[in-house]
């Protein structure tokens, strides 16, 4: 049963204890008890503390060991507004706008904590794209230097998008990063992305034409065979809606060097926008936040990416 709260009332009245809050983490954590990390052990007392006291082993774990919100000596309470906060503007949270609202004292913090966050917005071991996916790059950043004409612009990060088709509307999407354009990023690319098999639009770049080499079924259309239609409607659609959510939400000042986590950002929004209530996208970011591992805020500092999330 996925147990949320359906509005901004109920989150407030739900939510307003510490006690609560970890009722709501153990849950998350532990649906069907407590199991301790080193034996798997299910008998516990908790201590003093609240440490759960392994009675096989005698470790003794807390809550939050283990997961993104590890070593925080902040209440869960604001851990819980900052989540909420996240998932239901509707373009996401800039640090300025979450330290206003969770009435933090340094913007540090709340940079770091949605960085965080951030990287709690890709599940572990989620699934790659399968179907009929359309495929295209795109520029991203640098918007301010006049950047070459058509592909190649300088001080720009490279961007390949994958959309799936779901009749004539878009399914899920995935996007990476990528160095260039030569076929073994954009076959390393559409490989990590898209599931094998899988028929893969694009448009008439050579580098595309190793996919069906490595077992995908690849379709091109060129530009002018479609005579004013866009050939690859869903990408294009992606492509301006995460420019212009870097543009609205981070006014465009995206660090280069955590770009990646900007794209789960959106790969975790997008894919979720029919969620019929925000509620459930709160859900979810706290599901992944205490399944992933702990992130010390130096690893944010360089924006170095846990390989195990590169999927
Ligand atoms: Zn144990």
């Amino acid at each position: 049963m996925e147990d949320y709260p359906k509005g901004q009332l109920e989150f407030e009245q739900r939510f307003s204890t510490e006690r609560t809050c970890r009722e709501y983490l153990r849950q998350m954590r532990w649906p069907d008890g407590f199991r301790c990390p080193r034996c798997g052990g299910s008998k516990y007392w908790l201590t003093r503390r609240e440490l759960y006291h392994c009675t096989g082993c005698s470790l003794e774990t807390s809550l939050l060991a283990g997961t993104i919100l590890q070593g925080s000596r902040k209440p869960l309470q604001l851990w819980f507004r900052a989540m909420w906060h996240v998932t239901t503007q509707k373009y996401g949270a800039n640090a300025l706008g979450l330290q206003r609202v969770l009435e933090l004292g340094s913007y540090a913090t709340a940079w770091v904590w949605l960085h965080k966050l951030r990287r709690a917005m890709v599940r572990p071991g989620r699934d790659r794209l399968a179907g009929t996916v359309e495929v295209d790059e795109v520029y991203i950043g640098g918007e301010k230097k006049p950047g070459k004409p058509g592909r190649g612009a300088e001080g720009k990060a490279l961007i390949i998008v994958a959309a799936q088709e779901d009749g004539r509307k878009i399914g899920r999407i995935r996007l990476l990063r990528v160095p260039d354009l030569s076929g073994e990023s954009l076959t390393g690319a559409v490989k990590a992305m898209v599931e094998p098999g899988s028929t893969v639009h694009t448009d008439g770049l050579h580098s595309y034409l190793a996919l069906s080499q490595a077992g995908y079924q690849h379709t091109i259309t060129r530009q002018k065979e479609s005579l004013g239609n866009d050939p690859l409607p869903r990408v294009h659609r992606v492509a301006s809606l995460l420019k212009r959510w870097l543009l609205v939400t981070y006014q465009g000042a995206v660090e280069p060097d955590h770009l990646d986590y900007y794209l789960d950002e959106f790969t975790f929004r997008f894919n979720r926008r029919t969620s019929h209530s925000r509620g459930k996208l709160f859900y979810r970011l706290v599901e992944q936040a205490v399944a992933i591992g702990p992130v010390p805020a130096k690893n944010i500092r360089g924006g170095v990416r846990n390989p195990k999330h590169n999927m």
